[in-house]
C-alpha cells in the first residue's frame, strides 16, 4: 500500500485540517453512532414540520407548481441546450429567487423544511430549474452571507438577491476540484490599502453566465505561524460587471442542459476591502461550512425526483405485458420496484428529519448532512438504473421520440442524465466518505494519535497512553455488552427488532473502527477502503434509524403501509451492512491497489487491445489554432 507522502498530499491535508470544523458543542447522532451508542432519542420521536411553518409555504408551493407545469418545457430546455430566461421573471413574481433570505430583508424566510419541499417540487419537473434556484440561494452569496456577512453587507446584498438578482458560488479551477490547497487565483492587497487585485480562473461556476453577483475562493498572501507559512484562502463578494471579469466560456454537460455555467477569468479584478467575507483566511472554512449547510438541497432533490421515478416505474409495470402477464408480476421486475419503493422511502426519512432538525436547531448535523448527500445521490442513482431496466428499450429513448411514436413520453433518459451529477459535484462521494470517516475516528485521533506516531517524544508516549488506557479500559469492554436483543422497543411494533438490531451493530462498528485504529495505526488515513466501508455502514445504519423513526410517525398518522416498507428496507441494509462487516478487514484490497499501480505504469497496457485513436494535431496546427483563438 501507498505509504510515502508527497509534498502536495502533506499540503492538501494541512490546508484541509484547518479548515475543519472542530468543536462540537452540540450533540451528533451520527457522532455518537460511531462511538457506540444508539441516542436515538436525538431522532425519535421524528421532527414533525409544525402546522405553522407547513402553512407559511402551502401557498406558494400550490402557485410553483402550477408555475412549472404551465410555463416550464424542461423537455424544450434540454432539448436547445439552453434555458428560457423569460422564467427567471416568473420565478421572481413567486419570490423563488429569496425562498431562504429572511424576511426582514425582502426574501420569503422559509425553514429548511421548506425550502426542501420547493427544491423537492421542482426536481419532480426540470433540473436545469433546481439548479438556478439552488446554485443561487444554497451555495450562492445569500448563503455564505447569511452566515457570515456583516450586517452592513446583509443590508447592501441579500434585498438585491431577494429580487433576483442571479448569484453563484465559485471555488473549483482547472487545477482545484476536491483539493482547494492547490488554489491558484490570487487577491493581492492594493498598495493603498483600499482592496484587492483578483487575478486567475474559476471553472464550472454554476449560474455564472447570469449572476450579477458571486462569491469567490482566492488565495490572500500567507501568514507565518509558529515560524511557519501558512496558505490562506479568503472569500469575497464579487459584481460580476467589474472590468477585468471575463466569461471565458460556457462548460455543455450530458445531463442539467439548461445551466448557465461558466469559465471565468479575472485580470486584475478590483474588490473593495468591505466586500471580503468573514475575515482573511476563512475563506475555504466558509466555503466548506456553505456547502455543509447547502449540502441538504441536494439529496432533497433525489428523493424528490426518485419520487417522480416511482410514479413512472408504478403506471409501467402494470401497463406493460410480456410472457402473459404485467412486467411486475415476473419477480426480477417486482423485486426492483420494491427496491426503488423501499430506498425512496429512506431517501424521503433522511430529508425530512435532516430539515427538520435542522430548524430545530439543537443537534449538530454534519455528519447527517454528509450522509444524506452520500446515501441520496448513490441510491438515487441506482433508482434511475432499476428505472431503466424496467422501461426496457423506451428508458433508452427520448421522451421527443416516445411522443413523436404516440407513446407516453416519460423522461427517463433526461432523468437518468440530470440524475449522474449529484454524485460528483458539491463534494463528490469519495469526498463525502473521507470527511464522514475523518470524524468518526476523531474520538479515537485526539486520545491515541499522539501514542502512534513515532516522532512523539517517549514521555509524552506514556503521559497519553495512560490517559487513553483509563478511558478504554472502560470504553472497549462496555462496546461488548448490550440490552439489544431484551424486547424494550415495543413501541416500534414489527419494526423492533431492526432497533436492537441498530444497537448491536453501532457498537460493533464502534469497536470496529477502534481495530482499525490498531491494526493501521498512523497507516489507517491511507487504507481508505476500510474507511470507505466503515462510513458505508454507519450511513445503512443511519438511514435505518432515520426510517423507523420517520415510518414510525406515518403510521401513527394512519399510513400502516409505511411500516412494511421500512421493515423491508431495514432488511435490505441489514443485508449490506452484514456483508460489509465480513469483508471490512478480510478483502482483496491490497491486490486491486497493487494492479492498478501497475496499470499507472503501463504494465496492463496490452488489456487494452485494439483501439482507433484519434488523429493528433501537429504543433504547426495547435499554435494556429492558438492564433485564431487570441
Ligand atoms: C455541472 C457542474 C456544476 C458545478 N458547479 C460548481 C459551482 O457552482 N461552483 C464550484 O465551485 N464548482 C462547481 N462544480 C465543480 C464540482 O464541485 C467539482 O467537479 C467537484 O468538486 C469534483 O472536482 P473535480 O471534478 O475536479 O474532480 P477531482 O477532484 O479531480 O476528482 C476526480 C476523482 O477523484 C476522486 N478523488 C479526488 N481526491 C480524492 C482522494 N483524496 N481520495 C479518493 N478519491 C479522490 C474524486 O472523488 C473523483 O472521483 C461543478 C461541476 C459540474 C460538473
Amino acid at each position: 500500500m501507498a505509504e510515502v507522502k508527497t509534498q502536495g498530499a502533506v499540503e492538501a491535508m494541512e490546508v484541509a485540517e484547518a479548515s475543519r470544523e472542530t468543536e462540537w458543542e452540540k450533540p451528533s447522532f451520527v457522532g455518537d453512532l460511531f462511538l457506540g451508542k444508539l441516542n436515538l432519542d436525538l431522532i425519535h420521536p421524528f421532527p414533525e414540520q409544525p402546522a405553522a411553518d407547513k402553512a407559511e409555504a402551502d401557498e406558494f408551493l400550490a402557485k410553483l407548481e402550477r408555475f412549472l407545469a404551465e410555463n416550464v418545457d424542461a423537455e424544450e430546455i434540454d432539448r436547445q441546450g439552453e434555458y428560457d430566461y423569460s422564467l427567471f421573471e416568473g420565478f421572481n413574481k413567486l419570490g423563488a429567487w429569496g425562498m431562504k433570505i429572511p424576511k426582514e430583508y425582502g426574501g420569503l424566510g422559509f425553514s429548511a423544511t421548506n425550502y426542501n419541499r420547493a427544491i423537492g417540487l421542482v426536481a419532480t419537473w426540470c433540473g436545469s430549474s433546481v439548479a438556478w434556484l439552488s446554485a443561487h440561494q444554497s451555495i450562492g452569496v445569500p448563503q455564505p452571507l447569511k452566515l457570515f456577512g456583516t450586517e452592513e453587507q446583509k443590508r447592501k446584498y441579500l434585498p438585491r438577491f431577494a429580487k433576483g438578482a442571479i448569484s453563484a458560488f465559485a471555488l473549483t479551477e482547472p487545477g482545484v476540484g476536491s483539493d482547494p490547497a492547490k488554489m491558484q487565483t490570487m487577491a493581492t492587497p492594493t498598495p493603498d490599502g483600499k482592496g484587492w487585485l483578483l487575478n486567475g480562473e474559476k471553472l464550472w461556476c454554476t449560474n455564472g453566465l447570469k449572476a450579477e453577483v458571486i462569491v469567490v475562493m482566492a488565495q490572500t498572501p500567507p501568514k507565518v505561524v509558529k515560524g511557519k507559512e501558512k496558505k490562506q484562502i479568503s472569500a469575497f463578494i464579487l459584481d460580476m460587471d467589474t472590468p477585468g471579469v471575463d466569461i471565458a466560456h460556457r462548460c455543455q454537460f450530458m445531463g442539467l442542459r439548461g445551466i448557465g455555467n461558466v469559465l471565468i477569468k479575472f485580470n486584475n479584478v478590483f474588490i473593495p476591502k468591505e466586500n471580503l467575507l468573514w475575515g482573511e483566511g476563512l475563506g475555504l472554512k466558509l466555503a466548506l461550512i456553505t456547502l455543509n449547510t447547502g449540502r441538504l438541497t441536494i439529496p432533497a432533490g433525489c428523493a424528490a425526483g426518485a419520487r417522480r421515478m416511482l410514479e413512472i416505474a408504478r403506471d409501467w409495470v402494470n401497463e406493460r405485458e410480456q410472457w402473459g402477464a404485467p412486467i411486475g408480476k415476473h419477480e426480477a421486475i417486482a423485486s426492483k420496484l420494491a427496491w426503488m419503493a423501499s430506498h425512496t422511502l429512506a431517501m424521503e426519512a433522511i430529508v425530512w428529519l435532516t430539515s427538520g432538525l435542522a430548524d430545530r436547531g439543537d443537534v449538530d448535523l454534519r455528519l447527517e448532512a454528509a450522509m444524506a448527500k452520500l446515501f441520496n445521490t448513490e441510491v438515487a442513482w441506482q433508482c434511475v438504473d432499476h428505472l431503466v431496466q424496467i422501461r426496457g428499450g423506451r428508458g433508452y429513448e427520448t421522451s421527443t421520440s416516445l411522443k413523436a411514436r404516440g407513446e407516453k413520453p416519460y423522461p427517463v433518459e433526461r432523468i437518468m442524465r440530470d440524475m449522474r451529477i449529484n454524485r460528483i459535484f458539491e463534494g463528490t462521494s469519495e469526498i463525502q466518505h473521507l470527511f464522514i470517516a475523518r470524524e468518526a475516528v476523531d474520538p479515537h485521533m485526539k486520545r491515541g494519535y499522539k501514542i502512534l506516531l513515532p516522532e512523539t517524544p517517549t514521555g509524552e508516549k506514556i503521559q497519553a497512553a495512560a490517559k487513553a488506557g483509563a478511558f478504554y479500559a472502560t470504553w472497549y469492554p462496555s462496546r461488548y455488552v448490550g440490552w439489544s436483543r431484551f424486547p424494550k422497543h415495543g413501541e416500534f411494533g414489527r419494526l423492533q427488532t431492526h432497533v436492537g438490531y441498530l444497537e448491536r451493530q453501532s457498537r460493533h462498528l464502534s469497536r470496529s473502527i477502534f481495530h482499525a485504529m490498531m491494526r493501521y495505526q498512523a497507516k489507517l488515513e491511507r487504507k481508505q477502503m476500510v474507511l470507505f466501508r466503515i462510513v458505508d455502514i454507519g450511513t445503512d445504519l443511519f438511514a435505518m434509524a432515520a426510517t423507523i423513526s420517520y415510518a414510525t410517525m406515518l403510521a401513527k398518522q394512519g399510513n400502516q403501509n409505511a411500516l412494511e416498507l421500512a421493515d423491508l428496507f431495514c432488511r435490505e441494509a441489514r443485508t449490506r451492512v452484514d456483508q460489509t462487516f465480513r469483508t471490512l478487514f478480510d478483502n482483496h484490497d491490497e491486490l486491486a491497489y497493487k494492479v492498478v499501480q501497475k496499470m499507472m505504469k503501463g504494465e496492463y497496457e496490452w488489456l487494452e487491445g485494439e483501439l482507433v485513436q484519434p488523429v493528433v494535431p501537429t504543433a504547426e496546427q495547435v499554435e494556429e489554432a492558438i492564433r485564431k483563438l487570441a
